[in-house]
């Protein structure tokens, strides 16, 4: 939907990574190997020898800290002007009470050990003489060895990131609950068919083959829940499809966090337990398995009007981008394929979009008032209304009229995630990691974040970037040209760098934005901003320019050619609607 990217293919380095040790105690090796069995992935063995790249210095030990000064652009030692906290820091949960900034070095402890998202285990373990014991660790790397860059997330941001990475210089470990990227401006296209969920997907050990060869490079299939910034180490918890979980530590070098965001819900009753968002290939396969289960549902014998119209009544919440594209795709099925393919009850199924103020607020005014007549010339009905509680076959407005469903897709934009509250660094405002213009992390030494999970702190003096694709996957490229830069000079080390010159800052330029609004229509506006002039269109050429400018964009050639194939497919004999 939104944004054509840079059009064209981006060209990604896929470097070979020299080796590093995963140096265990033999405790760690133990529990490690539990971790193993328990679904923890990584790729690579376990022995293997270095090329010394750059210069390692030591670690500091007084009260300065080094940090890349957003002044100068370089990495500077800097003197933190905070008042240390006491070594017995109170473990944090990730439910409030944070203090907004955490100001550390590896030298000076003041920043709160852990952030874990099991605030009384964290407790009940803190501080322990044998916590090393208890957490396998990936140690931190040595002088000689490459440095490690450490990546949280594998989506738009840390997949830019992770392809253009030089593992000549680096070593790179990827943790992230999911293995792969999500295309995610086709997956709405997935829920109804138009595409299969495979052609969505890329495996993130195909977009940096290191992870998937190099000894010393990693893909751990987990979530982060804590940092500590002082000793350059993340805790992690093992993504085990809910079974037992493991927790361990990775040490870092440099960290980059780009963990995205999560669906905001404005705390109303019911979304959390009743509404599919639409953020994950699971989420459109479950979407997808339940509006064909209602379409079966709702012919047995038996099944009154009422019922009948409940199950096939689809609603999306929020005129935005995803929620358009999604009542677009939807209204596209039915008219195309429930027609045909579930004539007996083709006239009761019916889509509303419900949106607060006007749909794609964002988009030109004539774009929007295109899309308005369009969908509802499609048969969406568009609805003006604020969701006051969910049940499990209705909304409630705030009108107090009711609005029986039988599925309820839930599209109102993004906020900071779970890890991003619990985080005790620099805020932006809105509750983004705060990022400066280099994307540093303010105060902490060698953290950056990219993507939805970050944003410009206050004194940087510019807005918070919007949560889209092209803002994260132009940060992930800014970012990885920056590291190749430093590490090639020698500045890839924990606390190293000071005098490596980070070039210019970054800067977003908005290239527009685009929708599908279905029936073979779209919108392309091309103005930089809201109120910026420029060109936009829609129509039949949109939706060519629209799928075109996607086909370039999918990552592999692989998936390009699934996609591809699946339009052809989808146009030729319908969409496929096997519930499988
Ligand atoms: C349906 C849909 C359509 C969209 N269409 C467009 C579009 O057309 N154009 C556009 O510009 N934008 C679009 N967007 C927005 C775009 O997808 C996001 O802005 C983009 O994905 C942000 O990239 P990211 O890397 O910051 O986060 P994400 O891509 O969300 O990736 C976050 C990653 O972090 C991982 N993660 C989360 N928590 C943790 C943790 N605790 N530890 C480790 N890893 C973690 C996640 O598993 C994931 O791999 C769309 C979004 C959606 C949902």
């Amino acid at each position: 939907m939104l944004l054509p990217f840079r059009l064209g293919l981006s060209i990604f380095f896929v470097k070979i990574s020299s080796r590093n040790l995963f140096q265990l105690s033999s405790c760690s090796k133990m529990v490690l190997a539990r971790i193993a069995r328990n679904g923890c992935q990584q790729s690579g063995g376990a022995t293997g020898r270095y090329a010394r790249v750059g210069s390692m210095l030591g670690e500091e030990s007084s009260s300065v800290s080094k940090f890349h000064s957003p002044v100068s652009g370089r990495f500077t030692a800097f003197k933190q002007n905070v008042t240390p906290h006491s070594s017995n820091l109170p473990f944090f949960s990730t439910t409030g009470g944070l203090p907004a900034l955490a100001l550390g070095s590896r030298g000076v402890r003041t920043t709160p050990r852990y952030e874990y998202a099991h605030a009384q285990a964290a407790v009940e373990e803190s501080d322990s003489e044998c916590e090393n014991l208890k957490y396998p660790t990936l140690e931190a790397t040595k002088p000689g060895e490459k440095p490690r860059v450490v990546v949280i997330g594998s989506g738009w941001a840390a997949c830019r990131f992770l392809k253009g990475l030089n593992t000549k210089v680096y070593e790179v470990v990827c943790i992230s609950p999911r293995n792969h990227m999500v295309f995610t401006p086709l997956l709405a296209s997935t829920c109804v068919g138009t595409l299969e969920f495979r052609s969505v997907a890329e495996p993130v050990n195909q977009i940096q083959t290191a992870l998937a060869k190099e000894p010393n490079s990693h893909f751990f299939l987990a979530s982060c829940n804590g940092l500590d910034t002082d000793k350059h180490e993340v805790l992690c918890e093992t993504a085990a499809d809910g079974g037992e979980t493991h927790r361990f530590k990775v040490a870092y070098d440099k960290l980059v966090i780009a963990s995205g965001a999560e669906p905001v819900t404005f705390g109303i009753k019911g979304v959390e337990e009743h509404a599919f968002f639409l953020r994950e290939v699971s989420h459109a396969q479950e979407i997808r398995k339940r509006l064909l289960l209602n379409l079966m549902l709702s012919q047995y014998p038996g099944v009154s009007e009422e019922e009948k119209e409940r199950l096939l009544h689809c609603v999306v919440i929020g005129g935005g981008p995803t929620g358009v594209e999604f009542s677009g795709e939807l209204s596209d099925f039915i008219i195309r394929d429930v027609c045909q393919r579930y004539a007996h009850v083709k006239n009761y199924i019916q889509v509303t979009l419900i949106e607060a103020n006007e749909i794609l607020s964002s988009f030109d005014v004539g774009l929007r008032h295109y899309a308005t007549k369009h969908l509802t010339k499609c048969g969406v009905r568009l609805v003006r209304g604020v969701v006051k509680e969910v049940h499990p076959n209705k909304i409630v407005l705030s009108d107090g009229s009711d609005v029986p469903y039988g599925l309820l897709v839930w599209s109102t934009g993004v906020g900071p995630s779970k890890l991003v509250k619990s985080l005790s660094l620099p805020k932006a405002p809105g509750g983004r990691i705060g990022i400066d213009d280099w994307l540093r992390v303010p105060s902490v030494e060698d953290v950056f974040a990219i993507g939805d999970c970050a944003g410009f702190v206050e004194g940087v003096g510019r807005p918070v970037l919007p949560a889209l694709a092209q803002v994260a996957e132009r940060q992930g490229k800014y970012l990885v040209e920056l590291f190749n830069r430093v590490g090639k000079q020698g500045g890839g080390k924990a606390s190293s760098g000071k005098d490596v010159p980070l070039g210019d800052p970054f800067i977003y330029k908005h290239l527009g934005s685009m929708a599908s609004v279905g029936r073979y229509k779209a919108l392309v506006d091309l103005r930089q901003s809201k109120d910026a002039k420029g060109l936009s269109l829609a129509g039949f050429l949109s939706w060519f320019i629209w799928r075109s400018a996607y086909l370039t964009r999918v990552i592999s050639w692989r998936n390009r050619f699934y996609v591809a194939i699946n339009w052809a497919t989808t146009l030729v004999f319908g969409r496929d609607n096997s519930r499988i």
